[in-house]
């Protein structure tokens, strides 16, 4: 069975070298020794100033809507994972859906000063399979109208944008470390920002608000994450730097046996050192789509539909509508990638698309 995507597992021994260490310490969580050093070695790696190791990439959304004092409404994109809407309902705030830009699929930043009313807090957007969104122009309308700017960057781990980490944009960013992501610590996230002041904050809203044993610095909640996800991250992250170049030789590879077919990929903004963290493509239509994933499942192939579906349709919204996103999410799928695909199934899978595609 091949599925969207498989995770990277280290080499067993060098995992339990780091639980050796966790034995003979007896320290399990509350920032032990692995997770100080993982958070320390992400920041390095990603060039950013302020790294918080969280339990999950959907509670680092919530802490850092919480840490910015988000209310009112935030004006959002349609086309992510849910957790990026589900995270603004569930801190008490209303989702403003901005439709998508058609190349890109990130929020268009045309569209959000229509949007703005005197509720208005902040702008959260997603970097959509890694792929920036237009920053620049995010930041210019927030700073005219004196909003915040949370990304959702779970897909954008190690990707630059003119020659810096895209993290560095927007008042925090946030890193999912999912297993199911590009680097991952089995269940974990980030939040990154910096900003001395907030990193203050989200450091302490992420542990109880503790300051110290028995003082509190103010309200806070529990997202810590423990030793043994982050001796997980730290026998991966050597290993990123090879497991991206895996997935660009195969993107690559399903370039030119897809070439021709009028099968439509996302625009990479420009200035961009990519990360390849999904191969997605958009079908002609949804019947087309569809066709292709049952020919591809009955050979025990299992592509996703991701983004699907898009985010304004969940019920607990109120109905808005963004006629692009919704357009897009109906046939859009992520190929098979990830760091042993062989080739031979990267040729199964191209000739199963271009079977259906050119009937
Ligand atoms: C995976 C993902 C999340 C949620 O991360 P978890 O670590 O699973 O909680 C949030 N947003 C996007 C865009 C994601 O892909």
């Amino acid at each position: 069975m091949i599925h969207v995507t498989k995770t990277y597992l280290p080499p067993l021994e060098e995992y339990t070298e780091y639980l050796q260490g966790i034995w003979a310490r007896t320290w399990i969580t509350n920032y032990g020794p692995l997770v100080l050093e993982l958070e320390q070695k992400l920041k390095n790696y990603l060039g950013v100033k302020h790294v918080f190791l969280v339990s999950n990439g959907t509670i680092a959304l919530q802490i850092a809507i919480k840490a910015l004092e988000l209310e009112g409404e935030i004006i959002t994109t349609p086309f992510s994972y849910v957790a990026t809407t589900s995270s603004i309902v569930w801190e008490g705030c209303k989702p403003i859906f901005a439709d998508i830009q058609r190349d890109t699929l990130c929020l268009d930043p045309q569209l959000i000063e229509q949007l703005i009313t005197p509720r208005t807090s902040a702008v959260l957007a997603t970097h959509v399979y890694g792929n920036p969104c237009d920053v620049e122009a995010i930041e210019i309308i927030a700073q005219k109208h004196q909003l915040k700017i949370v990304y959702d960057a779970a897909h954008a781990f190690g990707v630059q944008y003119k020659g810096q980490s895209v993290l560095n944009f927007g008042d925090v960013s946030t890193l999912s470390f999912h297993a199911t992501k590009l680097f991952h610590t089995g269940e974990g996230g980030a939040i990154i920002t910096n900003d001395d002041q907030l990193a203050h904050k989200i450091g302490y809203m992420a542990n109880f608000g503790h300051n110290g044993p028995e003082r509190y610095w103010g309200l806070g909640i529990n997202g810590k994450n423990s030793e043994l996800h982050a001796a997980m991250g730290l026998c991966v992250l050597p290993k990123v730097t090879d497991l991206i170049r895996r997935r660009e030789e195969i993107s690559k590879q399903y370039d030119q046996l897809l070439h021709g077919l009028g099968l439509v990929k996302p625009m990479v903004a420009k200035h961009v050192v990519y990360n390849y963290a999904y191969y997605p493509i958009i079908f002609p239509n949804e019947e087309v789509m569809l066709a292709v994933i049952a020919a591809l499942n009955a050979e025990q192939i299992f592509p996703r539909r991701y983004f699907y579906p898009s985010l304004n349709e969940l019920n607990y919204i109120d109905k808005q509508s963004s006629i692009i996103a919704e357009d897009i999410s109906s046939r859009v799928m992520c190929l098979p990638l990830y760091y042993d695909l062989s080739v031979d199934s990267v040729l199964q899978i191209a000739s199963i698309i271009k079977n259906v595609v050119i009937q």
